[in-house]
């Protein structure tokens, strides 16, 4: 018998498992609620044409190579991104405090950095993170060599707002140089952010209890259509001149999701040892996947470093937070309209790519079964996968779930 014959089966991602399913689906009103990816109003993948035109240019340019780039990336890459999420007059840039490298996106920025904390903070070092949170940072934290995530309290189910007072409560109890992972926009997956004067809050008590933020940013300028404001809160903790981490995607900002497009930037509240951690950043990489894909890295970083095509970058956020803005107003009409009991105005309240509807896991489960919808079992819907086509289908299974 094989060696791996005794090879158990591992349980599936709670949120890819929904894509396989919803694949294999042959109902032709079937909706996919599930991943957060953005879909046009015709209900397919978008491909922003500025990316496009980059791409075409790339492929046509001679110069373009296939060569490998170094562990941490592409340095043009790497500073546009951190001038991107700190502000281009940003106090970590003072000092040499900062060390950005080229990450495979959102996730491969927690990986790599959790690495780090792993090797270079304290041995009982901790993880917070907010329960709930985007079911792969558990993942992610065990897998970097950490002890398993401890939760703070985040969401308040009774009035759909972050619950600070239990937030502030449990960091306070988190022992010091903890590690403090935050959603820096567009929780995911509540869709409810702090307002400006709560991260006041965090930040008092993240600088009191010495505690490390690490900041996970997958939404900035997805979430409100605008860059800055959706780094608001990152570039307050910067200010306040610690230590902390921040995770950067071009995922669904730039619509780049599988060329894993991501930054790490890890920030000291004194310069002087910037080149130490890029070695250790690097000697991590190396073992792990010697160095980050290039073509992605290329495209975003000749949009970021171009005014006129950066401009109609932000144009094209602006369009594509509007539109998610808009299925969140169409989908609370039309539940008001067929009558399903509840209120749903949190629909429209909460911020970023999902709407954290309040469904329960029976609900989530009728609502596949009886009408092929497929949404994550704690109730949460990607409102970029809703068309003007859909939304009225959606609005009436949901009623049919709930009543
Ligand atoms: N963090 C959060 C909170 C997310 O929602 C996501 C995307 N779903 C990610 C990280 C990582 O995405 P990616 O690796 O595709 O950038």
């Amino acid at each position: 018998p094989s060696l791996f014959s005794t090879v158990p089966t591992a349980p599936p991602d709670a949120i890819l498992g929904l894509n396989t399913q919803h694949r294999s689906d042959t109902f032709t009103k079937k909706v996919n609620l599930g991943v957060g990816a953005y879909r046009t109003a015709e209900g397919e993948p978008y491909v922003l044409p500025v990316v496009r035109r980059v791409e075409q240019a790339l492929a046509k340019d001679p110069s373009t190579t296939h060569e490998y780039l170094p562990q941490d990336g592409l340095k043009h890459f790497c500073d546009l991104s951190a001038k991107l999420i700190l502000g281009a007059d940003s106090p970590a840039f003072t000092n040499d405090r900062t060390v950005t490298v080229q990450a495979l996106s959102g996730t491969g920025a927690l990986r790599v950095g959790f690495t780090f904390v792993a090797r270079f903070l304290s041995e009982e070092t901790a993880v917070y993170i907010p329960k709930p949170s985007w079911s792969n940072h558990k993942n992610v934290v065990v897998q970097s060599g950490l002890p398993p995530t401890k939760e703070y309290r985040y969401f308040d189910y009774g009035t759909g707002a972050v619950d600070l007072e239990g937030m502030i409560e449990d960091l306070r109890a988190a022992p010091a140089g903890s590690v403090v992972l935050l959603h820096g926009c567009a929780h995911n997956p509540t869709g409810a952010d702090p307002t400006k004067d709560q991260w006041e809050h965090i930040l008092q008590v993240v600088q009191e209890g010495k505690l490390v933020p690490f900041f996970d940013n997958a939404y900035q300028g997805f979430a409100s259509g605008s860059l800055e404001e959706d780094a608001w809160s990152v570039r307050r903790f910067v200010k306040a001149g610690i230590d902390m981490l921040v995770g950067q995607s071009y995922a669904k900002n730039m619509g780049l999701y599988g060329e894993r497009v991501g930054a790490l930037t890890v920030i000291s509240s004194e310069g002087g040892n910037g080149e130490a951690i890029r070695s250790q950043l690097k000697a991590i990489i190396r073992a792990m996947y010697s160095n980050p894909p290039k073509h992605g890295a290329m495209v975003a970083a000749s949009i970021l470093g171009d005014g006129d095509m950066f401009a109609e970058w932000e144009g094209e956020l602006r369009k594509m937070a509007d539109r998610i803005r808009d299925m969140r107003e169409k989908l609370r009409a039309a539940l008001i309209k067929n009558g399903t009991p509840g209120n749903w105005d949190h629909i429209v309240k909460q911020i970023g790519m999902f709407s954290f509807t309040g469904l329960t896991a029976a609900q989530v489960e009728f609502m596949k079964n009886k009408y092929h919808i497929y949404m994550t079992s704690n109730g949460r819907i990607s409102m970029a996968g809703l068309t003007n086509y859909t939304v009225e289908y959606v609005a009436d299974a949901m009623k049919d779930a709930v009543v």
